[in-house]
């Protein structure tokens, strides 16, 4: 039975992975400070003796004897992130110094959930590891895009100066049960709208593209990744590769919902990236993974639960 850690365990990817967890008989210490996370994403866990749930801010340092860590914590929706730019760089850079010091004091393996936003407004379609991005340093999005890659610089010093054991993985687009309704991220916006039979909202003219994976394809890649060689350390994309325009995701969901809601048009936030979509051509090498869910099925899935939440 292995001692697991992970960040950010009350939101969105973090629930999944814990439940993951427990499932295949770790122990798991859950630790948030429940600014986007919420204890009903975990409340069903907390009755599992092998499931811990700590209040704590990944600024301040944290200690615990375990023996992996995922490091999840950080607001990841767009309204989320630029509500206190500040807070969130602080928790990316200070996070990432906090939880690489536990890590190397116990010896632990430790993962960073980083992002394809790394790459910012991506000049190299599909977006391979090996580009290193096109990232506005002062732009609005910056607090989490830099933040993220400077977490990514500092796990990778730990590894060089320090030899901890360390897994960079980037998470494209991913959604599912669980995500907030308020959140403002793309795929619980229009699903929240069209099941209200409000408006749709479409920033721009929704040819920009998004490549939207499944959580419970993102859950086993980290576990994958997790589990590999000490030699393997990433960075590596995780991502379902097919891309749709926001259009195209509009039109699907209002299908699916049958909702009578119309679309409406407003402008496009700055720095939004044009295009993306991940080259997993690594991830299927040496993970031995690809997406298995496809939009449609993954869709219907979120799409139930929301019908039962809001
Ligand atoms: P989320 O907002 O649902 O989860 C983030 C969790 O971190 C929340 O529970 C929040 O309360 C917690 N948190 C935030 N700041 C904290 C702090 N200072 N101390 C302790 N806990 C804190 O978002 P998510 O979609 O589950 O994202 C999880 C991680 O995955 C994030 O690091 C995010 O950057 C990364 N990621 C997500 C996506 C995606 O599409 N969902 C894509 C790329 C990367
Ligand atoms: N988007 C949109 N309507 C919304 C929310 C988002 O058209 O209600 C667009 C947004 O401008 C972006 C894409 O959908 O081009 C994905 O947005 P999201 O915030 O989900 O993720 P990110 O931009 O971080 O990839």
């Amino acid at each position: 039975m292995k001692r697991i850690l992970v960040t950010g365990g009350a939101g969105f990817i973090g629930s999944h992975l814990c439940e993951r967890l427990l499932n295949e008989k770790n122990e798991v210490l859950c630790l948030d400070n429940f600014f986007t996370g919420s204890k009903s994403n975990i409340v069903h866990l907390l009755n599992n003796p092998y499931f811990e749930l700590v209040r704590h801010d990944v600024i301040s340092p944290f200690f615990a004897e375990v023996d992996e860590i995922y490091n999840l914590a950080c607001p990841a929706s767009p309204i989320h992130y630029q509500y206190n730019p500040i807070k969130t760089t602080k928790t990316s850079v200070m996070g990432a110094i906090n939880m690489l010091g536990l890590a190397k004091r116990i010896k632990a393996k430790i993962l960073q959930a980083s992002t394809s936003e790394i790459y910012g407004d991506p000049e190299q379609h599909p977006q391979k590891e090996d580009y290193w991005g096109h990232v506005n340093p002062v732009g609005i999005r910056a607090c989490y895009d830099e933040g993220k890659r400077c977490a990514e610089t500092l796990f990778t010093d730990y590894k060089i100066q320090n030899n901890v054991r360390i897994k960079i993985a980037r998470i494209f687009n991913t959604y599912g049960p669980r995500m907030h309704p308020n959140d403002g991220r793309v795929v619980s916006n229009f699903i929240v709208q069209a099941l209200e039979g409000k408006p749709i909202s479409i920033f721009g003219k929704g040819n920009q593209t998004r490549s939207f994976q499944y959580i419970d394809d993102l859950v086993n890649a980290l576990i994958l990744l997790m589990n590999t060689d000490d030699s393997f350390t990433g960075p590596i994309n995780i991502g379902n590769p097919k891309e749709f325009t926001i259009m195209e995701l509009a039109e699907k969901v209002i299908k699916m919902t049958g909702s009578k809601s119309e679309i409406k048009f407003y402008p496009l936030p700055s720095d939004d990236p044009n295009r993306r979509q991940p080259d997993i051509s690594l991830a299927k090498k040496t993970l031995k993974w690809e997406p298995i869910v496809p939009l449609e099925k993954g869709l219907k899935k979120t799409i139930d639960y929301f019908k039962n939440t809001i």
